[in-house]
């Protein structure tokens, strides 16, 4: 892997109600090197989402964060809201699967550009309308000078994505962490947007985050795979590997409910239960009481992380061989 950008380690999340504290994040050690593209997936409630919230400071007054999160070796979690406020938006960008969370209803299009480009490099007056132009171009609105006159409610779904993702730009972030960026779109402008965001990463360079439960989302825009279950990251490996020799149950379980594009039809096989509610996570293995080749010691222990191969790490107590998913094989034995 190239030298890492940011750097996630012993990252703990945990909310605080009424008369119980619940884990929802607990990451050992996780890396993104600069230029990267890292896929995180999972199902719901996975903690994909909360973890990346946590790093940036975004998460409610409620939530405790702890351990470290740095960018660049400046540490992220504690740091003063003016020093996150710094780095949001300038050093890493983050979009989301709905643009209204981006976009204020009650501004035209131009205005918060130019408010973006103010406040992350400084550019006012006609250098800040020429750099909006030029960002809107970059993200493949045609007639952007109109465009800037307009309100968020005059443009479709997939053109509010497009200026989200140019209002991210602004701050020629370093990574930008895009939290189910196309999930709300159909599946054409889907295509257009990904199409846009590995573009934009030739361009620029900048390392991205892909936060997605979408597996084939995932697969044809990241270098790397990292799969969470209930908090934490339980395997790590690039696409390839991940796709074509997973090694840890959950990870078998997700391609296994999977449509093959080739070959004979398959039976799809879903991951029986659910992910655990987080007050309510089991000892030992957090995926145990869902994996079917689970032993007593799954339920006492919690597995460490493994090394499997260069750049492959997966967490379970099983030598879980290459190609042989346990889902498959139960499906044999039924
Ligand atoms: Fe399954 Fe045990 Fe591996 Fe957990 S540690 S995934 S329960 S085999």
């Amino acid at each position: 892997m190239v030298a890492p950008l940011m750097v996630l380690r012993n990252l703990t999340v945990d909310f605080h109600s009424q008369d119980r504290t619940s884990r929802v994040v607990e990451i050992t050690e996780f890396e993104i090197g600069a230029g990267e593209a890292v896929g995180i997936v999972g199902e719901s409630g996975s903690g994909k989402s909360v973890t990346w919230l946590a790093a940036l400071g975004l998460l409610p007054t409620r939530a405790r964060i702890g351990g470290s999160a740095m960018i660049d070796g400046q540490e992220l979690i504690g740091a003063p809201a003016a020093a996150l406020e710094r780095i949001r938006g300038k050093r890493i960008a983050m979009i989301f699967q709905d643009p209204s969370s981006c976009l204020n209803p009650v501004h035209r299009i131009g205005w918060q550009l130019d408010e973006a480009l103010g406040l992350h490099r400084g550019l006012q007056g006609a250098a800040a309308q020429a750099e909006a132009l030029r960002l809107l171009d970059q993200v493949g609105i045609a007639d952007a000078r109109r465009r800037l006159s307009d309100y968020p409610h005059q443009l479709s779904g997939g053109l509010n994505q497009r200026v989200m993702i140019a209002m991210a730009l602004a701050g020629q972030p370093d990574l930008l962490i895009a939290d189910e960026p196309t999930t709300a779109l159909d599946a054409t402008i889907q295509a257009q947007i990904l199409v846009l965001l590995r573009s934009i990463r030739r361009d620029t360079g900048m390392a991205l985050v892909m936060i997605s439960h979408d597996l084939g989302v995932v697969a044809e825009n990241v270098d790397r795979v990292a799969v969470m279950y209930a908090g934490s990251l339980v395997e790590e490996a690039m696409g390839a590997d991940l796709f074509g020799a997973a090694c840890h149950p959950y990870t078998q379980g997700l391609l296994a409910a999977l449509p093959a594009l080739t070959g004979p039809r398959q039976r799809l096989t879903a991951i029986p239960g659910t992910v655990p509610d987080p007050g309510s996570v089991p000892a030992g293995c957090r995926f145990a009481p869902r994996c079917p080749v689970a032993e007593p010691r799954c339920r006492r222990e919690a597995p460490p992380s493994r090394r499997i191969g260069l750049l492959h790490r997966a967490a379970c107590h099983l030598e879980v061989g290459v190609g042989r998913s346990v889902w498959a094989m139960q499906r044999a034995a039924e």
